[in-house]
């Protein structure tokens, strides 16, 4: 078989060592790609597959893009969640000797991309990593190369957890050790569908010394390293932004697992991933992208500390108040660009003379926004403007240096102020003056020749040149010009003079040029030195951002401040803050919540389409909107803080991990019980609807019992199961409360209100007409509804008294009213004991005695159990 070309070759080299990437092999104008990579390119990029000599006698597939518009082709790819390694001639291929030499310069994955076109601005850009311990923990890290900043955490006890803190956050890749076991990389794989890589290497590099400095524990540094490893092997480049890591104690915010991130709608909805219609769509009030991007993390992570919760309402109650200082607050906050993403392009050194301008306009804000804000008279804000700091001695030198309009490119001069640098200044004089010459000589010659359309121009070719029309040539003197170029309908000439001139001028101009850009690339450098006042800079102008928007929101939809209280929740007129948004009508009925130590569960019937689900997730997104430090939707609110936040809410299947609507319930509730406390919040929406009627009520029972009995969290809980309000007498705690809905002319009417008590009916006939079944359909349902409630029983809660005959739904609960009528349930065993003791056996049929019998063991079993 014939060799491969020593081109071949080359790529094959380097191909070796960039498996999983798309090698963009620089080739002249053009970045080619080979073989398997051609294929799935040209599909990937939908452009024109060919064939190259390649050496041998088949030739092999090739693609290519040109290097002008590559960037557009590489978002593409790392869109799709794909590598692309760079691969460009590092020697001049004019001084090369044989094949010109390559190398990979940088290796761009999802989640290391910098540049501004392929990221969204309000949104981060992580690349995390998970590694596992001999004992079982794992440790996780976020990092944003984009804004340098880095968060790690310990997640003891499962890979659950890890999956649960992972969800929902804006990571676009993982990097992992190829040892971490097989099904653990395949759980991050199918529940998160985010890019895996690998890097096994984790020794510490003695160049991150500062930013490990709060990593008190080997597990952190190890698992930081793994990281900061594989971003210096992919970037190849400068990490001078990167901020020093962040310790995050998960225990110190508010947790929520996966399920309620997505049920409760937070940052994204859940049927189609939008932020329209999430929370964070409702509270983006932000000005800048920074702080929209904080307002995101904020959501993510409520606070559990009352102090720190506090400060922020504070603040925010300042900026309420001061709606003119607000709005003028805006304004200025419209003009700072993004400070976070502009410090990590300079550390990147892919900032141009622009993007410097645009930090010099941004900081250039600062004292105004300083000015305005000591004047709100509130403790939090005027800290927070004392903390801003002016960074006088950068916009010093950008004011000097910096040209005002200056081009995109920085190789093409135009971008350093006159009097900068005396050299620069010496070559552009040299240019004026060349210029400046060659206009009088213009002048000159049209006087003298008399030719009034007489012209000097200049192009790349020919330089400087004397235009004649044809029409005009007998009027020039002899050989005193040469010819140079014809036209159709003009001659082109030089002097030796002009090209003299010529010649000072465009050395000038190059130098000039050159110099231009060393002096560019020295100042990058100099405010590179001062990138983290840049940072902290710009954390503290998002917080300000935030904490405005917040007001901002809460004055628009008529928010309030909350208080916090130990055990207690009281809310009055609640609503939810963002369907009431989408009716946007101000027809949304606000209800109230009562809860406390006393009277710590509600359970919620009425009818579909009431607002059962509506007034659970109300509650749950005022909890975690307080916690946040902005105002709640209400007219009055005292809260508790809850350590945690637990949803089963009636959601679509869980399409991606393949499980069933039943399985993803039980599984969601199984994950609330295990891990809630007296402390936390659970809501249970219509738990039990995916299986049979008997099973999903004994269930549901089941669940609320075992609640109310063991983790004794505050806990909402809607049931169609109108049996279930039977609870209330044996279980203290709970209480009923329904949706109003009532009947107006054989329809429907929803009223959305909560009141006490059990609804009366289901309603269920009602609202299958409103959905417009047919007619006869509808009539035959009354029909076999009425056949079912006059033959079956009715269960009163009170004394259980139980008619004869059999309901569809009812021998389970026959069981459970009977020991409502000895005021057993879960008493204890003095009644199990007098149970026995009264029974009188001559007098029951065998069937009978069997029935006593299993239901005193029953309630035996059940008692052994909990205790
Ligand atoms: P359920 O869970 O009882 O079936 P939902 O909570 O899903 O009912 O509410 C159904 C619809 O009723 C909501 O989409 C909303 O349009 C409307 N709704 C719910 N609660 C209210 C309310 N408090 N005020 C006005 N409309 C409401
Ligand atoms: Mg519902």
């Amino acid at each position: 078989m014939a060799k491969y070309t020593p081109m071949m070759e080359q790529y094959l080299t380097i191909k070796a060592d960039y498996q999983d990437a798309f090698l963009f092999f620089r080739l002249g104008d053009f970045y080619e790609m080979f073989f398997e990579d051609a294929i799935n390119a040209s599909r990937e990029l939908e452009i024109t597959l060919t064939k190259r000599d390649a050496g041998q006698d088949e030739k092999i597939p090739m693609c290519g893009v040109p290097y002008h518009s590559a960037e557009n082709y590489i978002k593409n790819l790392v869109e799709k969640g794909y590598k692309v390694a760079i691969c460009e001639q590092v020697e001049d291929p004019k001084t090369a000797k044989g094949v010109v030499k390559r190398e990979v310069v940088q290796l761009i994955t999802p989640g290391t991309v910098m540049e501004s076109t392929m990221l969204n601005e309000r949104n981060n850009n992580y690349i995390a990593s998970v590694s596992h311990f001999g004992d079982g923990s794992f440790v996780v890290v976020y990092l944003d190369l984009s804004t340098g900043e880095s968060r790690i955490a310990h997640v003891e006890v499962s890979f659950d957890r890890v999956i649960h803190e992972l969800y929902n956050q804006p990571i676009k890749e993982i990097v992992i050790s190829s040892n971490l076991p097989e099904v653990l990389q395949k759980q991050l794989k199918d529940r998160l569908q985010i890019t895996l890589s690998y890097q096994d290497e984790v020794t510490f590099n003695g160049e991150y010394r500062d930013i490990c400095e709060n990593l008190n524990d080997e597990r952190l540094v190890k698992a930081f390293s793994r990281l900061l490893n594989y971003v210096q092997f992919t970037q190849k480049r400068s990490l001078d932004h990167l901020k020093r890591a962040e310790v995050l104690e998960l225990d110190q915010y508010l947790s929520l697992d996966m399920y309620s991130k997505r049920n409760l709608e937070l940052t994204e909805t859940i049927l189609r991933n939008k932020r329209h219609g999430s929370l964070l769509w409702v509270l983006d009030k932000t000005v800048t992208a920074m702080g929209s991007r904080m307002l995101k993390k904020w959501l993510e992570r409520p606070l559990l500390d009352k102090v720190l919760i506090e400060n922020r309402l504070e603040a925010v109650e300042g900026f309420y108040h001061a709606f003119m200082e607000r709005d003028a607050l805006r304004d200025s906050l419209k003009s700072v660009y993004d400070l976070e993403r502009l410090a990590g392009r300079i550390a990147f050194g892919n900032v141009n003379a622009r993007d410097l301008i645009q930090l010099k306009k941004s900081l250039n804000r600062i004292p105004e926004i300083k000015e305005l804000l000591v004047t709100i008279d509130n403790q939090e804000i005027v800290n927070l403007a004392n903390e801003l700091d002016y960074p006088e001695d950068i916009v010093r030198i950008l004011e000097t240096s910096i040209a005002e309009e200056p081009p995109i490119s920085i190789k093409e001069g135009s971008i350093i102020k006159d009097g900068y640098n005396d050299q620069l200044d010496s070559y552009r004089d040299a240019s004026r003056n060349g210029k400046k010459w060659i206009a009088e000589l213009e002048q000159r010659e049209k006087q003298e020749t008399n030719i009034k359309s007489l012209k000097i121009g200049f192009n790349r070719v020919f330089g400087y040149y004397i235009e004649v029309t044809k029409a005009n040539l007998h009027l020039l003197p002899e050989g005193r010009y040469e010819r140079k170029q014809t036209l159709t309908n003009a001659e082109r000439f030089i002097t030796p003079e002009l090209k003299e001139k010529e010649q000072l001028i465009l050395e000038a101009e190059e130098k000039s040029v050159d110099l231009e850009y060393t002096l560019f690339t020295e100042i990058r450098e100099q405010i590179k030195s001062k990138i983290p006042r840049i940072q902290t800079l710009a954390d503290i102008v998002s917080k300000i951002d935030v904490l405005q928007a917040f007001a901002t929101v809460s004055e628009a939809n008529n928010y309030h401040r909350p208080s916090f209280t130990d055990n207690r929740l009281h809310i009055k007129n609640g609503r939810h803050p963002v369907i009431e948004k989408v009716m946007d009508d101000g027809t949304f009925v606000p209800n109230d919540v009562e809860l406390d130590e006393k009277k710590s569960m509600l359970l919620i019937t009425g009818p579909n389409m009431s607002g059962k689900s509506t007034y659970m997730r109300q509650l749950a997104l005022i909890a975690i909107m307080g916690q946040v430090g902005c105002f709640v939707p209400c007219d009055e609110a005292e809260l508790m803080i809850f350590d945690q936040i637990f949803t089963r809410i009636g959601a679509a299947d869980d399409l991606v991990s393949g499980q069933s609507t039943f399985m993803v319930e039980m599984l969601e509730t199984n994950h609330a019980i295990e891990h809630a406390t007296n402390r936390s919040l659970i809501l249970l929406d219509e738990i039990g609807r995916g299986t049979s009627t008997y099973d999903g009520m004994a269930l549901a029972q089941a669940i609320v019992e075992y609640i109310h009995h063991n983790v004794k969290a505050k806990t909402l809980f809607s049931t169609h199961y109108h049996e279930l309000t039977a609870l209330e007498d044996s279980l203290p705690k709970l209480s009923n409360v329904h949706v109003r809905a009532e009947e107006y002319e054989g329809n429907v009417v929803f009223l959305h209100q909560i009141k006490e008590g059990a609804a009366d009916k289901s309603y269920g006939i009602h609202v299958a007409k409103l959905a417009s079944l047919p007619e006869n359909l509808i009539n035959r349902a009354s029909v076999i509804l009425n056949q079912l409630e006059s033959k079956g029983s009715k269960v009163d809660g009170n004394n259980g008294e139980v008619s004869e005959g059999t309901s569809d739904q009812l021998s389970f609960f026959i069981e459970e009213n009977v020991t409502e009528n000895n005021k057993t349930l879960n008493d204890d065993e003095e009644s199990i004991i007098k149970g026995l003791n009264e029974l009188d056996l001559f007098d029951m049929t065998p069937l009978e005695a069997m029935n006593e019998l299993h239901r005193l063991q029953k309630l035996a079993k059940q008692k052994w159990k909990t205790k």
